[in-house]
Formats: structure tokens, sequence, C-alpha cells
């Protein structure tokens, strides 16, 4: 590179003025509503090819400062083209990664303000705003005490269920060795149980955690894919037999490929007898707790030792923003706590505060509460009550039209939100249905399988989806 490109004049400052902001801001808002309100005329997945996106843009970062208006003609040029649209209503894929109007002015005003907040002196607001909205929530899902900050126990605001579950699967390590691994390095000879149909963040957590995945037991499912606690306890008990220490139990509340709903009560009292840590991932369902009528879901959920929902799935908040809740703080801290002298301050010294550093994995994170607090106060219990039942009876409304159907059947008992079904001829008939639909542009399906069979996945719990969005989507099934 020539030197002298460098020799050319240079401006005092390169920032963006306050003023250039508030015109640039204004026109970023009315940019995200625009999109808002037209999100249903774009195609729901991205048709790009790979590399397409890249090849269209610059090669190399550009030593001059750009305008403005190039880099928005860049977005809606090419960035637009390859977003598969998330928050279009017709996003039934996966389970949904919602959002609202007040989790987006959460998340600009978590970075306008730009703290970070890993120590309660390193933005007091930012932990005590968080540790009433973990409590909020609590209370919001009728959680058992312990998992108050009230008690012994506590929440803390994780970036996905995946890191909530490692955090967990660590603390389930410590517990089963007392904190021998913190002081001395990994001890072999741990077991963890999960199901067949657990999250595949479990193994990952149990690989992370140095289990390791040869330790790590699925355990069958009955016929509505939820864990067997009489398989349980037997894989448990021949563990012991081997001389292998049982320390955590994986149970779901909502299982990925078709909702299954694990009997916690049944598991946590198999975990008990062997002092087995037991850890709740309720990642997309557990949200269906703040209606009091889809509580049983919880049932014996006392008897966690932690627990997880994913805001950032169905509470309309944009991700990341996993709820992770333990019941013993303390564990936490023993855990995670390394003391460093740039780190300490008096009031951590003190005891009174609490440092969420000590609670994750990273040091720094972002002010994630400001979003949950926005969302909450706008929508109120009772507006999250409305749109989950919505949801519910949209998806119920589906399902009853797939019994209904002559060649159409359910795969999986559609209890919540996800209607999994096929067709009767089989997978290639079942294929061409997900085929039909994604390529139609209004809806995006994803599939699973389920003993072996192909089987059409429908989770209805996008933020926007109406009656009228599943009678489309019902025509393009049925074709
Ligand atoms: N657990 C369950 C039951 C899930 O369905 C998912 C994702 O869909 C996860 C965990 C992982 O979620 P995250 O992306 O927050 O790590």
């Amino acid at each position: 590179m020539r030197l002298d490109r460098y020799l050319v004049p240079m401006p005092d400052s390169y920032h963006m003025t306050p003023d250039e902001f508030r015109q640039r801001g204004a026109e970023m808002v009315e940019w995200i509503a625009r999109y808002m309100e037209r999100v249903e005329s774009y195609p729901v997945m991205s048709t790009v090819k790979p590399g397409e996106v890249r090849s269209q843009l610059a090669p190399h970062p550009p030593l001059h400062g750009e305008a403005w208006d190039d880099v928005m003609s860049d977005v809606d040029d090419v960035i637009m083209a390859g977003i598969t649209h998330w928050q279009s209503p017709g996003f039934y894929a996966f389970f949904n990664g919602n959002s609202s109007g007040p989790s987006i002015l959460g998340e600009m005003l978590a970075a306008g303000l730009g703290t970070q907040g890993m120590s309660w002196v390193t933005s007091p607001a930012a932990t005590e705003l968080e540790t009433l909205m973990m409590d909020w929530m609590a209370e919001m899902l009728d959680l058992p005490p312990k998992f108050s900050s009230h008690s012994t126990g506590g929440g803390v605001i994780q970036d996905t269920a995946s890191t909530s579950t490692l955090v967990a699967t660590l603390l389930a390590r410590e517990k089963a060795t007392d904190y021998a691994s913190n002081r001395s390095g990994l001890e072999p000879g741990l077991a963890a149980y999960t199901s067949a149909q657990a999250h595949s963040s479990v193994e990952k957590a149990i690989r992370l955690a140095g289990i390791g995945s040869d330790n790590l037991r699925l355990v069958a499912v009955d016929d509505t894919f939820a864990m067997r606690p009489a398989d349980l306890a037997q894989a448990m008990e021949a563990d012991v037999s081997a001389g292998l220490t049982p320390a955590l139990v994986v149970a779901t509340v909502g299982t990925t490929s078709t909702l299954g709903m694990d009997p916690i009560r049944q598991i946590g009292e198999v975990a008990a007898t062997h002092n087995a840590w037991l850890h709740v991932d309720a990642a997309w369902a557990g949200t269906a707790a703040i209606c009091p009528e889809f509580r049983h879901l919880h049932d014996g959920l006392e008897l966690a030792n932690s627990y997880l929902f994913n805001p950032h799935k169905w509470m309309f908040t944009n991700v990341d923003a996993s709820a992770f809740y333990v019941a013993d703080r303390a564990g936490l801290k023993r855990m995670m706590s390394v003391s460093a002298e740039y780190l300490r301050s008096a009031e951590s010294e003190s005891g009174e505060v609490i440092d969420y550093r000590d609670w994750q994995i990273s040091l720094g994170r972002r002010f994630r509460a400001l979003k949950l607090w926005f969302v909450i106060r706008h929508y109120g219990i009772e507006g999250i009550q409305h749109h989950v039942r919505r949801h519910v009876a949209l998806a119920q409304d589906l399902a009853e039209r797939v019994r209904r159907h002559p060649d159409l059947e359910l795969a999986a008992p559609a209890d919540l939100n996800l209607v999994c079904f096929r067709h009767v001829d089989g997978d290639a008939a079942s294929e061409a249905i997900l085929e039909r639909v994604n390529s139609s542009g209004t809806a995006y399906l994803t599939h699973t399988k389920l003993d072996d069979r192909y089987v059409v996945r429908v989770n209805v719990g996008q933020t926007h989806t109406e009656q009228r969005h599943i009678d489309q989507l019902w025509e393009l099934i049925t074709g």
C-alpha cells in the first residue's frame, strides 16, 4: 500500500454529530416503521444463493468514510434480498423469534446509553432493573418462590437458552464434584440425562462442560414424545452400578420437534433419589405460563434447581434474551466469581449488590433488561396473555382442520401452538406440501422426523399472525 494515501488532509473529527444522528435516526425509525407495514409483502424466505450477498459488497473496508445514503442503499439493494423475514406473519418455521415495537425501542435505548453492566457499580440501574425484571417474570409465570431474588435464588438474563443450559450444566458438574473442577480440573465419571427429543443445546453443553457426549443418556419418550420417568430411573441406576455419578437431568417443557412436555414432577422425584441437578428447559413454551390455564405445564417445577425460558422466542422481545433462574444463587457465585483487582469495588465487597458478571460466562453484558421492561409495561400482563391465547387458538384451529382432512394426520399432540402433521400417502407427499408452501413466498414452514417419518411443523407464534394468515396457509397446505 502506498504511504502517501495517508497524507491527505484529515478532518478534525470523523464522528457522526448529534444533529446528523438526529436526522439519520429519524430516517431509520421511519425505515423500520415502513418495514413493519410492508413485511408481509416480502417473500418470507430469502432466495439468495450462497455467496450472493457478499459478492455484491465491497471486498475491502473503505479508507475514507462513506456517505450515509450509500450505506442505506446497500441495505435496500443487497442486504434486504438476503433477509429471511422472521417478523413476517407468514413465519411458522423453527420456533419463532418474535419482536415488537417496545422491544425495538428498548434495544435502541440500550445502544444509545451504551452501558456495560458487568458489575453493579458499572451501571447500578442495569443491574437493579434486571433483578426486578427477573422477579417480575417469575411472578408473571408463577414460578416457585425459590427462584425469586427475595429468596435463596434469582434470575439473570443470558444471551440464549444454549448458554443458560451450559451454565446449568456447569453448576451441576460443580455440585456433583463438590466444586473440585474449580480447583483441580475435571473429574471423570459424571453422567447426564435428557430425553431423546431434547434440544441439541443439551448435548453441546455436556460436551463443553467436559462431561462428554458418551456420558449423556438419551432417555426414551412415550407416544406424546415426553420423557419416560421409569426409563430415566433405570438409566440412572445402571450408571450408579457402573460406578458413575448421575450429575444432571435436563427436562424439557416444549421440545423443539413436537412441543413434547416432560413430566417435571416425576422426573424431579427420580433425579432427587440420586441427588442430581434438575434443569428445566422451557425455551419456547415457558411463556405460556403467563396464562393460568397453561401453568400445569410447570407442575413439579419446585423440584428443579434451575429453569429457563426465552422471552426472545414468544414474549415479543427480540433476540437475545434468555431468562435463566437458579434456586441457589450462592452456587453461581462460588463457581464463577474470580477476583481481579481492577474489578473490585466497595459495593461488591459489601455483599449488598449483585454483580451479574458472576452469573454468566462472559464479563461484559448488554442492558437487555430495558427491552423487557418496555415490553412488559407496554403490553401489561393482560396484553401478553391476550396474544399468547390468540396464538394458541389459531394453532388449535389449524390442528382441527388437519384432524378433519382425509389426507392429513397429526403426527404429535397439538396441545399448544405447534402443529405437526404428515400426509397419509407418506414422506414424499408430506415433503411436497412443505415445498409448495415455502416456494409460495407467503409462508415458511420447517420439518422434523418422528419415528423416521417426515413431518411438517407449523409454529404459530409470530407477533402479527392472524386468522387470515392461517386461512391463507391452509389453502397452500391443501393445494
Ligand atoms: N431449547 C429448546 C427447547 C429450543 O427449542 C431451542 C431453540 O429453538 C433452544 C433450547 C436453543 O435456543 P437458543 O437459540 O436461545 O440457544
